[in-house]
């Protein structure tokens, strides 16, 4: 009865196990949620009613300004016509994968990666190859050698406080990665939904501003910034592809919805908007240096990880191997739950024994006691 892609998107074990971290009494490091406490207000009263009419494909031509205007200042020329307004960044990701991917088509993904977008591909029939990701992002010079070898389709880069890692690109590997691309012509997808969240300055120059000629997409996203609920993202492209993008977003739902868009704009020009990223960096900053003083006390001997800058996530390296899905069944038991590090990669990786730790639903003092008993779960399983 289905098409033939509908077997590629397999339900997971993990999902299933998961399911049960949504349990009030389990402290979850698994999930990736922003803190509902962060979010702005939505406050609609002065809602157009003449929003209630059908809008444009490619968005709300005020936000699209709007947001070319912020994407120049930060490196990123282009103007509002090439923004197209999306129903989250994962929106983005689905009219990329059907714009460029059929059944083999190679794309190259950093190792590990964001799932949603691995899933994504892997619909569509997408030959994952795998850039190994480094504490300063993937290194240059394999990336000309995989371009070589396999010529793939485009490559897709998350280079600021990265999900799941948390890694922010270096200035030397932002440089070395642009240049690559810029020889060879192969196009880049650029994803930063973290990029606001940061803790401490570090550069976050754009990769897509630094192309030249060769084409790129560059998305962004205010879940984590403004309101999640509310489904508003965008991407700008180079002028080769950002009309397929709105033929495609066309057949699959003619527009973004426009009260959110209507909302985003007045957050983003609101003479608040900056304070409100100061008080979002404070809050989220203090969990961060809760779970880093947590992780030191409980797994200091168990695991390696470096501090991230930004964004929601720790990036753990156990010492010994685990089966981490026998791991995690044993943290649930206890009432605490991680994201096995596994579940990231295209391929199964070599090491089994990494996790994924948010720290943005978690009080402080919850971060600590969820790591001690993680810290005991661990100890125990090496014990036996
Ligand atoms: N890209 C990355 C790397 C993400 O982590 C997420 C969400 N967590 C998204 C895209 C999608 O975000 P949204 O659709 O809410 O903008």
């Amino acid at each position: 009865m289905f098409s033939v892609r509908i077997e590629r998107l397999t339900s997971s074990l993990i999902r299933e196990l998961l399911a049960l971290t949504q349990q009030p009494d389990v402290i979850s490091f698994a999930g990736g949620l922003p803190a509902r406490e962060a979010m702005p207000p939505l406050d609609l009263r002065e809602l157009p009613a003449s929003l209630s009419q059908y809008g444009t494909t490619d968005g709300e031509p005020e936000l699209r300004e709007t947001i070319a205007r912020q994407l120049t200042g930060i490196g990123l020329r282009v103007p509002p016509e090439r923004v197209l307004i999306t129903s989250g960044s994962q929106q983005g990701l689905d009219l990329v994968t059907k714009l460029f991917i059929d059944p083999d088509t190679p794309v190259a993904v950093e190792a590990p990666s964001y799932l949603a977008a691995l899933q994504a591909f892997r619909f569509f029939g997408a030959r994952m190859l795998e850039l190994p990701l480094t504490p300063q992002g993937i290194d240059p010079q394999q990336l000309r050698e995989l371009i070589r070898r396999e010529r793939p389709a485009f490559v897709y880069l998350i280079p600021t406080f990265q999900n799941p890692s948390g890694v922010c690109y270096a200035e030397s590997h932002r440089a070395g990665v642009a240049e690559v691309l810029r020889e060879t012509g192969v196009a880049l997808l650029e994803d930063e939904p973290y990029r606001e969240l940061m803790y401490e300055a570090v550069d976050r120059t754009p990769l897509s501003g630094r192309l030249g000629g060769a084409p790129w997409m560059y998305m962004g996203s205010f879940s984590k910034t403004g309101i999640p609920g509310l489904r508003i993202g965008f991407i700008a492209a180079s002028d080769d592809i950002h009309p397929h993008l709105v033929r495609i977003k066309q057949c699959t739902d003619l527009h973004t919805n426009r009260i959110g868009q209507w909302w985003c704009n007045r957050f983003l020009l609101d003479g608040d908007y900056l304070a409100h990223l100061d008080r979002l960096r404070a809050f989220y900053r203090e969990k961060r240096d809760a779970m880093q003083a947590g992780l030191e006390r409980h797994l200091g001997e168990l695991a390696t990880w470096s501090q991230p800058h930004g964004g929601l996530f720790f990036w753990v390296r156990l010492r010994q191997e685990v089966d981490e899905r026998a791991l995690l069944e044993r943290a649930l038991a206890r009432k605490v739950a991680f994201m096995p590090g596994g579940a990231f990669y295209a391929h199964p990786p070599a090491f089994q024994g990494q996790m994924r730790l948010n720290f943005s639903l978690s009080t402080p003092e919850q971060i600590d006691r969820g790591l001690r008993m993680l810290g005991e779960v661990i100890r125990a399983y090496h014990a036996e």
